[in-house]
Order: structure tokens, then sequence, then C-alpha cells
């Protein structure tokens, strides 16, 4: 019987991100990894593999497809109540045991995650997107950088029909790739896991390669919103997040940072549950290190007033929230506070803000997937 690796192995094409080498081996740039790829042998993320001295990436599936409000993603600060069209690929370049996308992310690693891929075009995708009333396509569910040259095909089919387009990324990246990326993403949200390298080789990567690709994402003018899912022993000391908020104050004090709430998941069951005293502490290191836009998540309704957006300027209550439902929004339709004028950092939908469009996810139809070819 074929395994699912043979299957992956059959729905590919050639990649663009990478460099011929000697004896026909290759080398990636689609994420941090850089791999150095012998003939007959996969990358570190097990879906890119060189054969024959062609690197061959995935290409023509999806994992999933899930309708999101954009506040899930979380985007806090683009297009306020716009559904998410979200899509995901199978794999991952790390391996958190705490992975709450196992099932898709560590579909090649672990035998226990079962995720059959589900053959699509990129134009069906972006007209499944249309038809449901979405503004932003997104790629998620796996790590999209691994899958980089699948999702900017999908993106410039978004592009073509109006749809603005976002990466919900672990951000080891790389030079090669965000110049690849640019035309084609407008968002960019980065899971900020920890501020100690020794925490992110646990999980298989560095902490370098994911700080350059911050810094470099916000001078590229992408829009960037971070995340710090703040997992009790493991990266929520007061010195690794006044580490970790002072480093991002250095890159913009605008970058909105969320901090979320960790609950045990797939091989990280040992850390109490994040509790809403310790969102409030992380929160309150990012305003004191400066950061103009902090928001607590997964606790809805526990966390004080930090699920709001409010001015930096004259404190007027600009968005609120209750998890990823608007209850107020009062921004002007160019993105200013209507009483001090203050420009507030964002990519605010053009016409202004009319409707919240969900305020949960939910699964498309299937019997029109099925007719789309996506199941
Ligand atoms: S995407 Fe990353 S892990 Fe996968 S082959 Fe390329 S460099 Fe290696």
């Amino acid at each position: 019987m074929a395994t699912l690796r043979d299957v992956l192995y059959e729905t590919v094409r050639e990649g663009e991100l990478y460099e011929k080498l000697d004896r026909n081996r290759v080398r990636c740039f689609a994420c941090g990894h850089c791999c150095p790829i012998p003939d007959g042998q996969p990358g570190v993320c097990k879906v890119r593999y060189n054969r024959g001295g062609t690197l061959y990436v995935p290409w023509g599936y999806v994992g999933g497809v899930q309708c999101d409000p954009i506040e899930k993603k979380p985007f806090f600060h683009a297009s306020p109540g716009a559904l998410a069209y979200s899509f995901g690929m199978l794999g991952c370049d790390l391996h958190c045991s705490y992975c709450q996308n196992w099932v898709t992310s560590q579909a090649l690693r672990d035998p226990a995650a079962v995720a059959p891929p589900l053959g699509v075009t990129p134009k069906a995708l972006a007209r499944e997107a249309v038809r449901h009333g979405a503004k932003v396509v997104v790629s998620t569910y796996n790590e999209p950088l691994i899958t980089s040259e699948w999702a900017v095909a999908i993106f410039k089919e978004a592009r073509a029909a109006g749809l603005k387009s976002a990466f919900v990324s672990n951000g080891n990246g790389t030079p090669q790739v965000l110049e690849y990326l640019r035309p084609w993403v407008d968002l960019y949200k980065v899971d900020l896991k920890s501020f100690d390298d020794r925490h992110y080789r646990q999980l298989g990567g560095r902490l370098q390669p994911i700080l350059e690709t911050i810094r470099r994402l916000y001078e590229m003018e992408f829009w960037v919103e971070i995340v710090t899912l703040v997992i009790p022993g493991f990266n929520d000391s007061d010195e690794e997040l006044e580490r970790l908020a002072e480093f991002l104050v250095s890159v913009s004090a605008d970058i909105p940072w969320h901090v979320t709430a960790f609950h045990k998941d797939y091989k990280m069951t040992d850390p109490d549950n994040t509790r809403p005293e310790d969102l409030l502490r992380a929160a309150d290191i990012g305003k004191k290190a400066g950061l103009r836009f902090v928001y607590t998540g997964n606790l809805p309704g526990l966390v004080e007033d930090l699920e709001n957006t409010y001015c930096p300027g004259c404190n007027t209550l600009l968005i609120e929230r209750y998890g990823y439902r608007i209850l107020g929004y009062h921004l002007t339709k160019d993105g200013s506070c209507p009483k001090c004028g203050r420009a507030i950092p964002g990519r605010w939908a053009p016409e202004g803000f009319r409707h919240q469009i969900t305020d949960r996810p939910y699964l498309p139809r299937r019997e029109r997937l099925v007719r789309l070819g996506i199941v």
C-alpha cells in the first residue's frame, strides 16, 4: 500500500528557491535551515527533496481548508472583521512538542498524524474564497515557508480576484524566500516562541534566523504581527519576556504583540495551562518595554481590557473585542483615532469597517469542495 510519503512525493514540481551544488547536491533557501541536500534525500522538513540534482517541492493539494475570522490568525490591525480563507499543506521545518496543528505539521514525522492530502488547483481555491466572501487568503496550519511556491501560486489567483494574502509562520525565513514572497504576501504573522536559543534548539530551530526575519519583514513593509504562546516554565520568565519585548521595540514599537494562553496539547502535557494572571504579567512587560499594542489571546473575557485596541495618543477605545468577536469599532475610515486624529498603524480596509462576516471558524461546505475536486 502506498504510504503518505509515496503519495506526497507524486504531488510535486520543481522548486524555485534553491541552487544546484556539486555532485548532484542542492541547497534549499525556503527556510532558515538552508539544507544542503544530497541526491535522493529530503530536507529537514521531509517534504522538499532532491531527485537527480533537482529540488522537488509540494504542489497541487491542501491538507486542510477552513474559513476563519481574521482575528483568529491573529491579525488585529488588518481588515478587522474580514473572513480569512485559510489553507495548509503538510509538514514543518520545526517539531514543537506542543504544536496545536500537529496533525498537519507533523504528518511525515509522526505516524499518529494522519491528514490525507486533497487535490485542488489555485484557481479553484481562490474562487471558493471569493464565493465565501473572504477578503484574505491565508497559508497556515503547516509551516508556509516550506511550501512557498504553492502559496504564491494561490496568492497570484487571489490577488487577481481582489483578495489580500497572508502567511501565518514560525518566521524561520531567509532573505531569498522573503524577496520571493514580497510581491505576493501582504500580511505576515510570526510565532516568536521564545527568546532563548536553547529553547529553539529543543523545537528544532535557532533563534537568530527568526529575529533576522522579523527585522527584515518590517523593513520590507510586510504588515507584521507577532504572537508568543506563553508556556509556564518554558518561556515565561520575566527576564526572557523582557528581552523579547525589547527586541520587538528595537524593530518598531508599533508592531502588535499577542501573548496567548497555552493549553496542554500533543506531546507537551507537563506544564500547567496558562492562567489569566500569567498573560497579564506578560502584557505588562510588553507595555513597560514600550510596545504600543499588546493583546492577550485565548482567554476571552478574563484579561481585563487587553483584547481591545486603544489610541496610544489619547487612550480612546478604538476597537472593542471579545475573543474573535468585534463588539465596537470606532476608527475612522482611513484608520485614525476619531478623537485626536492619530494614525493607527495597520492595513485597514479602504472601505472602512462594515460588519464582521464571522466570529467563529467554520468548514466550507463539503459537497461544494467535492465538486471542486478538493476532497
Ligand atoms: S524548506 Fe527548510 S527544511 Fe525544508 S528543505 Fe528547504 S531549507 Fe530544508
